[in-house]
C-alpha cells in the first residue's frame, strides 16, 4: 500500500497503546484468532488467526503494559525474553505469566559466546533452564545481535529443537510463504530495510508504514488470512518516551543504514551497543 491513507486513525500518534488496542480490535472485529506462537506450532488455528509476538529487546516494563492490554482484550501473546538486565526483569516475567500468556526465550548465546559453539550451547541451556523457573517455555526466537558477526541461529545447524523439549523457533518453523510476517523493526511497519537479520522472504505483496493503514487493510478484507506480527516494547502512551524512542530510533535506523557501507561507521555503531548493553 502506498500513498497516505486517510483513516479515523490517520491523526494519531502512532505506536502508541492506543494504536495497539486499534489493531487488536481490527483482528477481533474481522474474525481473526490470536494464539500463542507454541499453540500455533501444536494446534494452528483453521481459520483466520494472528499470532503477536513481542520480542522484549529491552523496556521489560512496557511489555507489561501490553501484555495487561492484551488480557483486558482476551488475546493470548507470546513474549520472547533475552538474558540481558534491560528485558530480564523477573517481576515482568512473573506478572505476564499470571496475565497467562506464553513466555520464550529470546536467545541471543553464540553471539554472546563470540562464536564458539560449545560454550554457546552450554549456556543456551542454563538461560533456557532459568526462564523455565517461571514458565514451561517450549519456543525461542533468536535475537538478532546486529553488530555481531555471528548468527545465533546457527546453534540449530547440527541441533534439533525438540532435543530441548522445544516446539517452535519463528525463523525456523513457519513457513512464511503462507504466514505474511510483519515487523514493527525502526518504528515503522517497513522498516525491513534497516534489519539486519531479521528479515523473512515473503511473496505476500502488501507494503504498510503507519498502524492505521493495517487497520484499513483488515476492515477491507484484504489482509492475509495467516500472520505473525512482531511488535517490540517500544509502544507506549508516554509522550515524552515517545519522543525520544522515535528520535533514538530515527537516529539508529540511518546510522546502521550507514554502517553497512562505511566500517568506521560499523565500528562506531558496535561500540555504541556494546556500551549500551553491557551488563
Ligand atoms: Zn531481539
Amino acid at each position: 500500500m502506498t500513498g497516505v491513507q486517510f483513516s479515523k486513525y490517520s491523526l494519531m500518534r502512532d505506536f502508541t497503546l492506543q494504536s495497539y488496542r486499534s489493531l487488536i480490535l481490527a483482528f477481533q472485529q474481522s474474525g481473526y484468532r490470536f494464539q500463542a506462537f507454541e499453540e500455533m506450532m501444536t494446534a494452528p488455528a483453521e481459520g483466520k488467526s494472528v499470532v503477536m509476538r513481542h520480542d522484549v529487546d529491552e523496556l521489560a516494563w512496557n511489555a507489561l503494559k501490553m501484555a495487561q492490554l492484551e488480557k483486558s482484550l482476551g488475546v493470548r501473546a507470546t513474549y520472547f525474553f533475552r538474558i540481558v538486565k534491560q528485558s530480564n526483569v523477573p517481576e515482568v516475567i512473573k506478572q505476564i505469566v499470571e496475565l497467562g500468556h506464553e513466555v520464550g526465550y529470546h536467545y541471543e548465546d553464540l553471539a554472546l559466546a563470540e562464536g564458539d559453539e560449545d560454550k554457546a550451547i552450554k549456556s543456551f541451556e542454563e538461560h533456557l533452564a532459568y526462564f523455565r523457573q517461571f514458565y514451561p517455555v517450549k519456543s525461542v526466537c533468536m535475537h538478532g545481535s546486529s553488530t555481531s558477526q555471528y548468527d545465533n541461529r546457527l546453534l540449530w545447524k547440527e541441533r534439533r529443537l525438540s532435543d530441548y523439549g522445544l516446539v517452535g523457533e519463528p525463523y525456523l518453523s513457519v513457513d512464511f510463504g503462507k504466514v505474511y510476517y510483519l515487523t514493527d523493526t525502526g518504528y515503522a511497519w517497513d522498516g525491513g530495510k534497516y534489519a539486519t537479520r531479521d528479515v523473512v522472504a515473503s511473496p505476500f505483496e502488501l507494503r504498510f508504514h503507519a498502524t492505521a493503514q493495517i487497520v484499513d487493510c483488515i476492515e477491507h478484507g484484504a489482509f492475509p488470512k495467516k500472520a505473525l506480527i512482531l511488535a517490540h516494547t517500544l509502544w507506549t502512551d508516554n509522550r515524552l518516551q515517545w519522543y525520544w524512542l522515535h528520535l533514538r530510533e530515527f537516529l539508529r535506523n540511518n546510522v546502521k543504514l550507514m554502517a553497512k557501507n562505511s566500517p568506521a561507521v560499523a565500528r562506531f555503531y558496535k561500540m555504541l551497543v556494546e556500551l549500551y548493553w553491557k551488563k
